[in-house]
């Protein structure tokens, strides 16, 4: 079995985070966090790699529609259908618009726990609830009813791996084997290494 520390996720700044300047700021949030970047790549996505990405789990289409019809009736208000499927759809559709509208920044970090990490630093689906210090909490304000309203994506900066299978599967679909490097960060050594020596003079 592979280390905890070999853990990888895949890491999608969306459009509006690069129009809003936030590219250096992310980055530097998972980087603070003693967490290594691997790979990265600045593109414009097509319809069909979108479409893919959100299909790479078959069970994603129907948990979307669950969390939105869940936010809604948390707000106490009707959500739009009570059938996550279609909803689902809609979702699929508004998402094409959305990470085809311009270019995004995809990434690979490896870190133990890293999946966990970084959906923890990066917040809630909906930045309306997004906690405070996350980043979607920290620098946006967008909302599913929002969103709903106009019949469009929830914009919400990023986009991270739900779970280690999850982001072993999306990491296949955005980058080939040879864009990853695999390299020491000098930090690992007082993350990971099982003796700390050499410190003192
Ligand atoms: P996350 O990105 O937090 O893992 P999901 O996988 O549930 O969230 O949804 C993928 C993306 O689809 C979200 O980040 C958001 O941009 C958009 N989205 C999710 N639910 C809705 C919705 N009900 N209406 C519009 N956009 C949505």
């Amino acid at each position: 079995m592979a280390h905890p520390k070999a853990e990888r996720t895949l890491v999608v700044i969306k459009p509006d985070g690069l129009q809003r300047t936030l590219v250096g700021e992310i980055i530097g949030r998972y980087e603070r966090l003693g967490l290594k970047l691997i790979g990265m790549k600045l593109m414009v996505p097509t319809a069909s790699h979108i479409e893919k990405h959100y299909n790479l789990d078959p069970n994603w289409k129907r948990i979307v529609g669950e969390k939105s019809i869940e936010a809604y009736q948390k707000k106490g208000l009707k959500p739009p259908s009570m059938d996550p499927l279609k909803l689902g759809d809609k979702v699929i559709d508004s998402l094409k618009k959305y990470m085809t509208s311009g270019p995004v920044v995809a990434m690979v970090w490896q870190g133990a726990h890293v999946v966990k990490i970084i959906r923890k630093v990066t917040g809630g689906t909906e930045p309306l609830t997004s906690d405070i210090g996350t980043i979607r909490g920290d620098f946006v304000h967008d909302s599913y009813q929002m969103a709903d309203t106009d019949s469009r994506a929830v914009r919400n900066l990023i986009h991270a791996s739900g779970s280690v299978d999850e982001a072993n599967n999306e990491i296949k679909h955005w980058f080939k084997k040879e864009e990853l490097i695999g390299y020491r960060l000098i930090a690992e050594q007082i993350l990971y290494d099982v003796n700390i020596d050499g410190l003192l003079e």
